[in-house]
């Protein structure tokens, strides 16, 4: 068995060739696939700044420069997993309700598979869809939700389907296990000053950013990992979870988020656990004005590939 490697930059200068994720070869579908990066271009749900249509070229882009080994924490995903680049999925720009029916088929193809994917967004609504691939496959999965938001809005102006709305349809059908749903990173203003408590009465645990300031996360992950154990788990990070210092480029910015290394911790905290799939959602290269929110979304979604069942570790 060989396996996909990224090009690597003695063949083909890093700034040159096919701009797909990580330089990985591009397939039609994920068959014979363990892993695959795909891209979901939706900002339709999106109740401020747009622009996360454009956060999978832009990802993709910034992913030029990473190289296969992490030097870090050891994983070789590229010795032990297939992996390619699966292209977008081809959503209708003008209908978000015809958009989430065409993303939960998409998954439901990749899923056949049996392939892991890593989603490359795209608003947060698209996470809705995901999800209920995800629990036609495993049943009613665990959640990681890294976000400065709950994501548990009722309706947004009416609206049903909206990028705020998709762990409260989620938990409505089911496609969630209660017991086993954090959020971590939640902040800002509210509504109310309940608003974070829906989630809490659903037996989520919710893990606000000024719970996270000026500490290692790694405690936090090893009682996470001891609560899920072996269930399905799904690992949906916004972009915006981060302080808007290490993220500007995204929509709804909120301050006094976490940090990068505190990311890489949530991240590399989720290794040993059954991942069934991961998204990074909500990066507007609009509003990002340096590179450096697609550069770090890059290097986050390369670090879920590290974590997933069956990478080989060097140490
Ligand atoms: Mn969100
Ligand atoms: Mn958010």
């Amino acid at each position: 068995m060989t396996y996909n490697q990224p090009l690597g930059g003695n063949e083909m200068p890093r700034f040159g060739g096919v701009a797909s994720m990580m330089r990985l070869p591009v397939y039609d579908d994920a068959s014979g696939l363990d892993a695959c990066f795909v891209g979901i271009p939706v900002d339709i749900g999106t109740s401020h700044r747009p622009g996360a249509r454009f956060g999978p070229r832009s990802i993709r882009a910034e992913s030029c420069l990473l190289r296969p080994y992490n030097m870090a924490t050891g994983a070789a995903p590229f010795d032990s997993l297939q992996v390619a680049d699966v292209g977008d999925v081809a959503i209708n720009t003008f209908n978000l309700q015809k958009t989430v029916d065409i993303i939960e088929q998409a998954y439901n193809d990749i899923l056949i598979h049996d392939c892991i994917p890593l989603t490359l967004g795209g608003d947060h609504t698209l996470t809705f869809p995901v999800l209920k691939a995800m629990a036609a496959k495993h049943g009613p999965v665990a959640l990681i939700h890294v976000d400065a938001h709950a994501d548990i809005n009722d309706h947004m102006f009416g609206e049903q389907i909206a990028h705020g709305t998709p762990f409260r349809r989620s938990q409505e059908l089911g496609l969630l296990d209660s017991d086993a749903v954090f959020q971590i990173g939640l902040r800002g203003t509210g509504y109310e000053p309940e608003d974070f408590n829906w989630s809490r009465s659903r037996g989520w645990t919710v893990i606000q950013a000024e719970e996270c300031w000026g500490q290692s996360l790694k405690p936090i992950m090893a009682d996470i990992r001891d609560q899920i154990g072996e269930r399905p788990t799904y690992l949906s990070f916004d972009i915006d979870g981060l302080d808007p210092a290490f993220a500007p480029g995204t929509g709804t910015v909120e301050v006094g988020g976490l940090t990068i290394w505190q990311a890489l911790e949530i991240i590399r905290g989720c290794h040993g656990l059954n991942l069934v799939g991961c998204d990074l959602v909500e990066v507007s290269p609009t509003y990002d004005q340096s590179g450096n929110t697609s550069l770090v979304a890059a290097n986050l979604l390369y670090e879920m590939l590290c974590v997933l069942p069956g990478v080989s570790h060097h140490k």
